[in-house]
């Protein structure tokens, strides 16, 4: 089954021109295009199936500074500011509150880990308490058990990923941004080498500026441009179960997490995925060998569907014919049936007011992922055309940030934050630096 997801009305219509097109309605995209509307900018919102219906519904729902990468954590705060603004103007259906994120461990080096990581934070002004023995136990009392230490972020949240994208989307609408739903992107024209037009399936919307924030489907779109953008995605999987009192917002453990959502809780193992094997994860391998070192221990191989999808092949499509976007409306991959019973198992094990919750849904979704981790974000070689993809699994909490970013790029102003951690360009050097945490 799906992720739960809002649903939204739409015109169909296709502007026939426009100052931006926004390719994707992610988070990402969705906040750039809500961004971009409330500055007054003509921005139309493309996306091939519905808004909000790939990653940015299938998430955990965390919006989270906790253990973030130094070169991420200023895009998390600042998004988490963003948040509260969204949050205020929106209201309570977006679900954003600075519940705290809970971290509990009886590994010693884990908690180091940790305590290292906070006197890094402090000297970004991020705050976050260690937890002593008893700390933990207390704000564990759910688990029933003890433990050695842990750490709690106050100004950290979550919001709901069933209603964000669709209402930040409805937003954006309101501040005169257009959004189209059931509307694949096929491709770019290009006049003297920048961009002039986007190709949908339903015609050409003639514009300077396109932005793709196509999620999983990024690397494949930028290679029929002739640009190169290695990206590798892997399959999580997720449940839903009912209710159970007393149990924190959020709460992670090395074996299980477990995450509020309307009317019960989402419980996932954090890291663990199958890597669903596509011609364009051989293209790209070498270059995710250092990443998929850094996770093996939570990584499997998978089956055939990815190759199924058809969101990483290598193909080259033609503007006037299907294409495979218009074939694949939702990536919609199938959970891993061990996963989801170890999960639940585990999360029963750890919280025993679980047993007599019910599971109400569970899914998969193929998180895309840069070779750093970190998200690429930025104009590529073609004038006119910026990437922001890549997001490595933190897009949904950060993107807001992302999207008051790609704003200011396609406004040609000073982003909010320094952008060049985040540009594209660096994935044509060879080297890419440190592979991000998770
Ligand atoms: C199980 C799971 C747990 C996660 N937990 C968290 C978490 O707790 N916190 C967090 O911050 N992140 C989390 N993530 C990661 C987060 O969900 C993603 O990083 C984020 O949603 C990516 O957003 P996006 O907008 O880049 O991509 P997506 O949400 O994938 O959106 C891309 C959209 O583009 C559309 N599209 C693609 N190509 C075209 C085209 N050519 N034309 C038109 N439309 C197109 C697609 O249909 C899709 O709707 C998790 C992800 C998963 C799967």
């Amino acid at each position: 089954m799906r992720a739960p997801l809002l649903t939204i009305e739409t015109a169909d219509d296709l502007p026939a021109k426009a100052d931006v097109v926004i390719i994707g309605a992610g988070i990402v995209g969705t906040c750039a295009a809500y961004y971009l509307a409330k500055r007054g900018v003509k921005v139309v919102l493309a996306e091939k199936g519905r808004p909000g219906a790939e990653q940015s519904s299938r998430n955990w729902g965390w919006c989270r500074q906790q253990n973030r990468d130094e070169r991420e954590l200023p895009m998390a705060t600042r998004s988490l500011a963003l948040w509260d603004e969204l949050a205020a103007e929106i209201g309570p259906g977006l679900g954003f509150r600075r519940s705290g994120l809970l971290y509990l461990s009886n590994n010693e080096a884990e908690i180091e880990g940790w305590a290292r990581w906070r006197d890094f934070a402090r000297t970004q002004n991020v705050i976050t308490h260690m937890l002593t023995a008893e700390e933990a136990a207390e704000r564990g009392r759910a688990t029933g058990k003890s433990w050695k230490g842990g750490v709690f972020s106050p100004t950290d949240g979550i919001a709901d990923p069933a209603s964000a994208v669709p209402l930040i989307a409805k937003a954006a609408e309101t501040h005169g941004g257009r959004v189209l739903q059931n509307c694949a992107v096929r491709g770019l024209e290009l006049s003297g080498g920048r961009v002039s037009g986007v190709v949908t399936e339903r015609g050409t919307i003639r514009t300077k500026t396109a932005v793709m924030a196509g999620g999983a489907w990024a690397s494949s779109f930028c290679r029929q441009l002739g640009i190169r953008f290695p990206q590798a995605s892997v399959r999580a999987s997720i449940l839903a179960v009912s209710e159970a009192a007393g149990i924190p917002d959020a709460l992670h453990t090395a074996r299980v997490s477990l995450t509020a959502r309307k009317g019960g809780h989402t419980l996932a193992i954090s890291g663990r995925a199958r890597v669903d094997p596509t011609a364009q994860m051989l293209r790209f391998g070498t270059t995710f060998v250092p990443m998929f070192l850094k996770r093996h221990k939570s990584l499997a191989i998978g089956g055939l569907e990815g190759l199924r999808s058809g969101h990483e092949g290598l193909s080259r499509w033609r503007l006037d014919r299907e294409t495979p976007m218009e074939r694949m409306r939702i990536l919609d991959p199938a959970p891993d049936p061990s996963q989801i019973r170890d999960t639940l198992a585990r999360a029963r094990e750890l919280i025993p007011a679980l047993n007599q919750s019910e599971v109400t849904a569970a899914w998969a979704g193929y998180i895309d992922s840069t070779p750093d981790g970190v998200p690429a974000i930025g104009e590529t070689q073609i004038p006119g055309f910026v990437l922001a993809a890549g997001f490595s699994g933190h897009g949904f909490g950060i993107g807001p940030g992302a999207g008051d970013m790609i704003a200011d790029i396609v406004m040609g102003r000073e982003p909010a934050l320094d952008a060049k951690p985040y540009h594209p360009s660096r994935f044509s050097e060879s080297s890419w630096g440190k592979v991000a945490d998770f």
